[in-house]
């Protein structure tokens, strides 16, 4: 949120999107359908992965749901195809994105490059281009006018605008490298914004927010759930006026809990390293989706729609913002619940609940019988960071007993990949001061769920046997 000293071309993205709000649902669908041809032309022309997926299917108007889904795996064995401009390389881009340096600077000059792992537990990487990022910083100026009221714009001004961002900063991770890409836009980002790494210990990190005192404070909701903690216990005296949850779903309990110990407005936002601004909450509880740059097609396991009112098996993702990397029916693995009917806010917008990304947060007991609380995605950060590693999952075995579970690329020297795997993660652990823990290496690959068929890349508890 906040768009601060915006660029021309920010500030006419920014027009566009009140606009959009102002001419209801017809006026977003219209522009849903003309960016939809642009992007479907272009991965046609310039995209040799769609050009052979679309093959043989009819021409113009494109009917979304006619077009075949594509999933994170298929993307990604076909980098250099998939991608529409050819001086991109997944070499080149793996090569960036391992480099700590190049943290929030651009891909070849015009690209912000990240990696994921998402709720498939699959590394990705994920370019977008300019047009794209100019849509995601504009959608900065639709949430700051759908969530804050004079008196907080007032009081964000009066703090200078200070944003704390609590996430993984151990990679070329979406917040992070946002963060620091607007940081470098100008001096005044430069000052007001700041990550704050998940990965370092709770002291240091609740001693660093003190120091800073956030007006805005956003992070994963596993991390906001243990800093809300550390309110209630009076080590954290942060006084924020807004606080921003994304990347992760959080049940009622959860919120409130965050709600009331850290204060300020609390609000939630769905984004991913795929598309940053998919939907942004309403005071009726619902995320809105972005309609006029976003497609979320709730559907089943066999890529049915999903009635409103029903969770959904997974999510496809379309983004009509980002053409250098064309993603168009994205199989995103989240399950998402479509509101029937309109919402009481009076938003144009589809409304919808995610209830994907249900990893475990960690509790850890160390030999001086003190728990060690870890949010799950910073440890997916630290799983995911060692070269050729496909997926990672932890299972929690005991009170201080992990056991580690790799999918590695083919042609990965194996015993490298697990030493470094093992060091990092207990490297990490040592820093949160879990250091008698032991990490057993998995005799079977990551598992997905018995019952959910989803991938959980942290689980507390081994599952149950079924
Ligand atoms: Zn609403």
């Amino acid at each position: 949120m906040c768009v601060v000293g915006a660029r021309p071309r920010v500030v006419r993205t920014g027009v566009d999107l009140v606009r959009a709000r102002r001419a209801g649902p017809a006026g977003v669908a219209r522009r849903r359908a003309v960016r939809l041809d642009a992007l479907v032309g272009h991965a046609r022309a310039r995209s040799g992965f769609y050009e052979r997926l679309y093959r043989g299917l009819g021409g113009d108007p494109v009917e979304l749901a006619a077009l075949p889904p594509v999933s994170k795996p298929d993307l990604m064995a076909s980098f250099d195809e998939w991608v529409s401009d050819p001086a991109v390389t997944r070499a080149g881009v793996e090569a960036f994105t391992a480099d700590p340096a190049r943290l929030g600077s651009l891909f070849l000059g015009g690209y912000f490059a990240c990696r994921s792992s998402g709720t498939t537990g699959q590394p990705g990487l994920f370019l977008h281009d300019q047009a794209a990022c100019a849509v995601y910083e504009a959608m900065s100026l639709r949430i700051d006018l759908q969530w804050l009221s004079p008196g907080q714009w007032w009081a964000l001004l009066r703090g200078r605008v200070r944003w704390a961002a609590v996430v993984g900063a151990g990679g070329h991770f979406a917040g992070a490298g946002w963060m620091e890409l607007q940081r470098r836009r100008d001096p005044v980002r430069r000052r007001a914004y700041r990550v704050f790494p998940l990965e370092q210990p709770l002291r240091e990190l609740v001693a660093a927010l003190n120091a800073f005192q956030p007006v805005i404070l956003s992070g994963y909701p596993s991390a906001l759930d243990i800093l809300a903690a550390e309110q209630r216990a009076g080590r954290l005296r942060v006084h924020p006026v807004v606080v921003e949850l994304a990347g992760e779903s959080i049940d009622d309990v959860g919120r409130e809990h965050i709600a009331t110990s850290l204060g300020g407005a609390l609000h939630d936002a769905y984004s991913a390293s795929e598309c940053l601004v998919m939907a942004v909450d309403c005071d009726h509880g619902w995320l809105h989706v972005n309609a006029d740059w976003v497609v979320l097609e709730p559907v089943q396991a066999d890529h049915t729609p999903t009635p409103p009112g029903i969770a959904s098996h997974t999510v496809l993702l379309t983004n009509l913002a980002n053409h250098v990397q064309p993603l168009i029916r994205y199989d995103l693995g989240d399950s998402v619940l479509a509101r029937a009917g309109p919402c009481p806010c009076g938003s144009p917008f589809p409304a919808i609940r995610v209830q994907g990304r249900r990893d475990d947060v960690l509790h850890l007991t160390t030999a001086d019988g003190r728990t060690v609380t870890l949010p799950p995605l910073a440890v997916g950060s630290v799983l995911d960071q060692p070269p050729g590693v496909l997926r990672s999952q932890l299972v929690q075995t005991g009170d201080r007993s992990l056991l580690l579970g790799l999918d590695l690329l083919p042609e990965t020297a194996e015993d490298a990949v697990w030493q470094e795997a093992t060091a990092r993660l207990t490297a990490y652990l040592s820093a949160q001061g879990a250091t008698d823990i032991s990490v057993t290496k998995a005799c079977e690959a990551p598992q997905r769920s018995a019952t959910s068929g989803k991938f959980r890349q942290v689980i507390a508890r081994p599952p149950s046997p079924t």
